[in-house]
């Protein structure tokens, strides 16, 4: 053990307590860790599978210091953790990943920014204030073009798609009027992602390529392996390395990408987004491959090697969606079907209640 690696017995402090701290929280336990989540909701899912949690908004700076004290790390399963949030927490006890990561990953323009400073491929964009600049930002990109908000987009919400004949003004108020960028609109063939783990010590595993489909702009299903050819999926491996390693990242992440196929030239990659966190379309590697992204992260945050990202067989992952967590009967009597469910009281539309893993081995 180096003096680095936190020893089992530790306590991870979690900021936020949805299905991705509850997952998390369960890998650490499974090593001998305690976790302490910190979150706002009474009724978050991830407080009945840890030691210990708190019931403050991440505003709260005496409640952050109290549970920055009673930790060893600091970790989150959201991107939105506020800036002073993570800046109160960093000045007590290690946060991990950074402050740099959320900083970039919460901003659209600071990403796009960045990752095409890397000299990585991403849609073409300009940086939107007002209504001049997204005239200007239309005739240099064209249409149809996409206006996103640069904060706090997820799932397709705060985004416009311009097409020939819309009013830019329309758009930028249906956006309501908040900084944003403008992005070419990418002919897109597949929607793919990485999710990869940069450990203390600056390795980094990535798992293998992931194709997802989505169901109203929420992710439906994930398969790996896809159909794309090897090199791509290395290239796409590689290209969350570089992230990974630009940003100084401890922890898993992931890398949202887009696949472009034209007629008569080979497949092309264009990232979209960067999530600083655990990830959904990385469920599968909880039965899928041999290290789970959960179980990455905590060896990540407590300075551990990490583990292996093989593949066990090839695997599917379906999310659970609102209704669809009423199968669980049937989900149980299926032979080889991995159920989770997430402890969620309610199923509301677009509520994100559980998902079922299927490997083929
Ligand atoms: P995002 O919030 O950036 O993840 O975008 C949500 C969804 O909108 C993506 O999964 C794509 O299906 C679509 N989308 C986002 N950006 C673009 C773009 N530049 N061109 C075409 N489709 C896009």
């Amino acid at each position: 053990m180096t003096d680095a690696m936190l020893p089992p017995g530790s306590t991870i402090g979690i900021l936020g307590g949805g299905q991705l701290g509850r997952m998390l929280a369960l890998a650490a336990a499974r090593y001998g860790l305690k976790t302490h989540i910190y979150a706002p909701d009474p009724d978050s899912p991830a407080f009945e599978v840890a030691a210990r949690h708190t019931v403050a908004s991440y505003a709260d700076e005496g409640a952050l210091v109290g549970f920055a004290a009673s930790v060893d790390v600091v970790t989150y399963e959201f991107e939105n953790v506020p800036a002073d949030t993570a800046h109160i927490l960093e000045s007590h006890v290690p946060l991990r990943p950074g402050a740099r990561a959320l900083a970039v990953a919460q901003d659209r323009l600071e990403e796009k920014t960045f990752v095409s400073g890397l000299g990585i491929a991403t849609a073409p964009f300009r940086a939107v204030s007002n209504e001049t600049d997204l005239r200007a930002a239309l005739a240099a990109l064209g249409r149809p073009a996409v206006l996103k908000t640069r904060r706090f987009g997820y799932d397709g919400k705060g985004q416009a798609i311009i097409r020939t004949g819309d009013d830019p003004a329309t758009a930028l108020g249906g956006i309501g009027h908040v900084p944003a960028i403008l992005e070419g609109f990418v002919p897109f063939s597949r929607e793919v992602s990485v999710v990869a783990t940069r450990g203390l010590d600056g390795t980094v595993a990535a798992y293998d390529l992931c194709e997802n489909e989505h169901r109203d702009h929420i992710l439906h299903i994930t398969r790996v392996p896809g159909t794309l050819p090897a090199e791509l999926c290395d290239e796409a491996r590689a290209i969350a390395g570089r992230i990974a390693t630009a940003l100084d990242y401890v922890g898993t992440l992931c890398v949202e990408m887009f696949v472009v196929e034209a007629e008569g030239e080979p497949p092309r990659l264009l990232v979209n987004e960067i999530a600083p966190r655990v990830h959904n379309s990385g469920h599968w590697t909880i039965e899928g491959a041999k290290t789970s992204q959960f179980e990455q992260h905590i060896r990540a945050v407590c300075g551990w090697p990490l583990g292996s990202v093989a593949l066990v067989g090839p695997v599917e992952m379906t999310n659970l969606i609102g209704d669809d967590m009423a199968a669980w009967p049937e989900l149980l009597a299926e032979e080889g079907a991995h159920l989770h469910l997430y402890g969620k009281a309610t199923a509301r539309p677009g509520r994100k209640m559980g998902h079922v893993t299927r490997v083929k081995t």
